[in-house]
């Protein structure tokens, strides 16, 4: 047996250096050599009982994977993991690995866990760059599938669907692929070259992507189903309607969403310079949030050039939903953070314009029905911030289009798809669904697992065993 590496901290992840990275858009982790990767993996210990299984979404054999990186066997390592995740690529750079896999890890008992994320990604990269596979377009089983949206559910549900013969059709409301993956995490976080590549997969296993197709406006579910011969569909529409705070000031030009100001960087160009992509440039921004969504936001437009970018989260640091490695990266990166603060009014001058964001202090009181310490304000601590942008962050909720435009498709009150027992189909006898747009704002892999779940479900609504 191969000596175990009983190093308590990780092999340390090579990042591109603060200072420059916090003003352009290149990946910021660079991923590890083969020598860190052999070296990370000789510190998983091999549990017969691999406690890291349970807390992945989709059970990707861990220590399987893990032991062929061990002994140099990547492109073993990469079957073992693809057998059950789709898109490594994605997943080993974007998961909250440690609030899932990694949370269960044995070594995070004395030290810090197995860089499990790490490992995935590096196996992805390399079959990325080492391998010449290319995939065939399976023969016909002759049933015919349409998937809105082109998100992670749905990539996984078309990716399954066409392995097993069936033809199908993805319908996305953008002009690229991708869903949240293109749109919301930037270049910096996720290279669209990496998700180009899984939708490049799809066009090589026979899957059409139809782009510039809104479902619910330009053809209707009942259209696709009754007039174009689709016998089923999944929705993974996911949930890209932003919340505001309805605070005074929101209208105030120099206020967005930020889903719209993601949007226009990633999908409109934003981020390079050759492109003249209207979004707004700042001198000092306050982001709204301390999701995922947040880090993203701040971190753009500090890359964009404001020279002051704050974080306005109510709550505390322990409190923060979005990944630890991206709060870290945020700081190292000269983020503000602005902690158990929230916003009251937002200040405009006499041009109708941002030039302030008031705020007040909180402190935490008794736990909410999500289990966290309630934020409380602290009277009389109103404090101005100086900024001429507010981006809001707070989370966002499915677009209703789809709901209102199919009859018989129930949602719940906060405008999720009303689904099964088996948590993939919908009230509507065909119409599977999963992802965001079921969940509300969740993760890629819970996406991708339900994406898995609804091709399982389609294939066996289509082709019952006898
Ligand atoms: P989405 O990825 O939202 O895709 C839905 C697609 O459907 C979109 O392309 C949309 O244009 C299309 N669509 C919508 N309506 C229609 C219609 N009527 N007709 C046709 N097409 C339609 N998760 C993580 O795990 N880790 C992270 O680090 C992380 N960071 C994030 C950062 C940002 C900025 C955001 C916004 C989210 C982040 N998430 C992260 C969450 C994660 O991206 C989502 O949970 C996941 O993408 C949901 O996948 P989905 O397939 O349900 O939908
Ligand atoms: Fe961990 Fe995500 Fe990979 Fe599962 S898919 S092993 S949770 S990084
Ligand atoms: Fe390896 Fe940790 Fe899983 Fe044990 S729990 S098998 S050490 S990754």
């Amino acid at each position: 047996m191969a000596t175990k590496n009983m190093t308590p901290v990780k092999t340390p992840m090579p990042n591109q250096d603060p200072a420059v990275r916090a003003h352009n858009f290149k990946e910021v982790a660079l991923g590890y050599t083969e020598e860190m990767a052999r070296q990370e993996a000789a510190r998983c210990l091999g549990c017969k009982n691999h406690p890291c299984v349970s807390g992945c979404p989709v059970n990707v054999r861990i220590p399987e994977f893990i032991a062929k990186v061990a002994e140099g066997d990547y492109e073993g390592a990469y079957q073992v993991i693809t057998s059950t995740n789709a898109l490594p690529a994605i997943s080993g750079r974007v998961c909250p690995q440690e609030s899932q896999c990694e949370s269960k890890c044995v070594r995070g008992i004395k030290g810090e866990p197995v860089g499990i994320g790490r490992l995935e990604r590096f196996v992805a990269d390399w079959h990325r760059t080492h391998s010449s596979e290319h995939l065939t377009k399976p023969a016909s089983n002759g049933h015919k599938v349409a998937v809105v949206g082109s998100g992670p559910s749905s990539l996984t549900c078309a990716s399954d669907l066409a392995k097993q013969g069936y033809q199908v059709t993805i319908f996305e409301a953008f002009h690229t692929a991708g869903g949240v993956l293109v749109y919301g995490i930037p270049e910096f976080r996720l290279p669209k070259a990496i998700v180009q590549g899984e939708v490049d997969k799809l066009k090589e296993l026979g899957v059409e992507i139809m782009t510039d197709m809104v479902i619910g406006k330009v053809l209707s579910i009942d259209e696709l189903m009754e007039e174009m011969g689709f016998e089923a569909v999944f929705i993974g529409t996911g949930a890209g309607l932003p919340r505001f705070m309805n605070i005074p000031g929101e209208g105030l030009a120099g206020v967005c969403s930020a889903n719209e100001y993601l949007t226009r960087i990633n999908l409109m160009k934003a981020y390079l310079d050759e492109y003249d992509t209207p979004v707004l440039k700042s001198r000092a921004v306050a982001v709204v949030g301390g999701g995922n969504v947040a880090m993203d936001a701040c971190r753009c437009a500090q890359r964009l050039g404001a020279e002051k970018v704050y974080i306005v989260y109510r709550r505390s640091m322990e409190e923060m939903p979005a990944r630890n490695e991206e709060i870290e990266h945020a700081q190292e990166e000269g983020i503000d953070f602005r902690l158990l603060c929230n916003p009251v009014e937002v200040l405009g001058d006499d041009k109708g314009h941002v030039c302030g964001l008031k705020c007040i202090r909180m402190e935490l009181g008794e736990p909410d029905a999500s289990g966290r310490r309630r934020p409380v304000e602290v009277p009389g601590s109103e404090f101005v911030l100086d900024v001429d942008t507010v981006i809001m962050a707070l989370g966002t909720s499915p677009n209703p289009l789809i709901r209102s435009t199919t009859p018989g498709l129930e949602t719940n009150r906060r405008g999720c798809l009303v689904v099964g027992e088996d948590t993939v189909s919908t009230t509507r006898e065909g119409v599977f669904a999963g992802g965001d747009a079921v969940t509300g704002a969740a993760t890629v892999i819970l996406a991708m697992g339900a994406g898995k779940k609804a091709a399982a479900a389609i294939d066996s609504y289509l082709n019952p065993a006898e």
